[in-house]
């Protein structure tokens, strides 16, 4: 971790800046928004086109794919919504698992669209069997899916609900990655799906407001066929534009450049190394939890590897605390932690790992909650 220029940590004092641990948006560094505050230039100019030029092939890399990967100047629900709008015709299954995807369902009926829910308890991932048995019945042209569900901490098996394309071709599997993107690999072209979304303040560790994604050939033209598909997130329209290294509307021109800085540094690190540590830091978050007594709330072998949802009554077992007296107390200390959301809000804590944080960034936090443990 970089250490911070005085005058940057004289403006954060002055704001009385309380450092990100909640799952998103996470902290973000001096680095990041000095790139953040490159001069503006013209979107429709060489230089941005050469900006993006630059940073396609490395999202290409992230993303393992030979597709092009699109700039969506929004937060993750403008994209999550756009799926909807550009690729149901017949009807949307949304498999829920908790507050995020849950809410996918609600969002598919306010566009219009004919619209199930594959519910499952929170804190359980979704199975393809499960998924399988809907598609069987031939009623969906598409399907949405969460692959880490930052409101409970959970990870679905994506590979194993995406082999499922191959006997549901035409189903359209839209998949968000938006706490999960770039803290393990999700090879696009070899899961063979169709949509791949995540907005850019989680484990990308950029500022709010941007997302980034990537469609399928099958879901380009599976676009093309709709008539209300709108324009802001027109899927048609991004691709013609990505091929000039543009986008449809006026970008973020902030956060291109942002995102830019982050990827040569994910690249310097490595992905490997940086998959590496999301898992080692998680594993240290986890093991804080069980030491002091608490046992996570995911169902086990499916937790995230980007934040920790730990159980505070939400489920049988374990310990419990005063979250909001915890949260008071960590937070004097500098740090901000989540106090569980939506039904689970105080039965569970949530504690994010996710962005730049190292080793030696995530033992500072566990200090702090140390000692804030040691006054309750
Ligand atoms: C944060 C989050 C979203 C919503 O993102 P917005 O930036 O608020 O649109 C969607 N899905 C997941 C999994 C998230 O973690």
């Amino acid at each position: 971790m970089l250490a911070l220029s005085d005058a940057f940590e004289k403006m954060q004092a002055s704001m009385g800046h309380i450092k990100l641990h909640i799952p998103g948006p996470v902290e973000v560094s001096e680095k990041t928004y000095k790139a953040f505050c490159a001069p503006m230039i013209g979107h429709r100019g060489q230089g941005y086109k050469d900006l993006v030029a630059k940073i396609q092939p490395q999202l290409q890399q992230l993303l393992s794919t030979k597709q092009l990967v699109y700039l969506s100047t929004s937060s993750a629900w403008g994209v999550m919504e756009g799926s909807i709008r550009n690729l149901v015709s017949k009807k949307v299954l949304n498999c829920m698992c908790g507050a995020f995807s849950d809410k996918w369902l609600d969002v598919s009926r306010r566009c219009g669209k004919q619209a199930d829910g594959l519910q499952v308890e929170w804190g359980s991932p979704i199975r393809a069997e499960a998924i399988d048995k809907k598609l069987a019945t031939g009623e969906y042209d598409a399907l949405t899916l969460i692959h880490n569900e930052t409101s409970t901490g959970t990870m679905s098996p994506l590979a194993e609900i995406a082999a499922l394309k191959r006997k549901y071709p035409d189903v359209m599997f839209i998949v968000d990655s938006v706490s999960s993107m770039t803290a393990l690999p999700i090879k696009f072209d070899e899961l063979g799906i169709d949509v791949l979304l995540a907005g850019t303040q989680k484990a990308f560790a950029l500022p709010p407001g941007f997302a980034v994604f990537t469609c399928s050939p099958a879901a380009l033209a599976k676009a093309a066929t709709i008539k209300d598909r709108g324009y802001y997130f027109d899927f048609v329209e991004f691709q013609k534009n990505a091929e000039q290294s543009m986008t449809p509307s006026t970008p973020s021109i902030s956060h291109t450049y942002a995102l830019n800085s982050k990827l040569d540094e994910f690249f310097t690190e490595g992905l490997e190394n940086r998959y590496a540590r999301h898992k080692k830091t998680n594993q240290m978050t986890r093991d804080w939890a069980v030491k002091h007594g608490f046992t996570l709330f995911p169902e086990k072998g499916f937790e995230s590897v980007t934040l920790t949802c730990v159980n505070n009554g939400a489920k049988p077992g374990g310990r419990t605390v005063d979250v909001a007296k915890l949260q008071k107390l960590v937070k004097e200390q500098g740090f901000l932690i989540d106090g569980g959301y939506g039904k689970i809000k105080g039965t569970t804590f949530r504690l994010s790992n996710m962005g730049d944080e190292t080793e030696a960034t995530m033992n500072q936090l566990y200090a702090a909650l140390d000692k804030a443990m040691a006054q309750l």
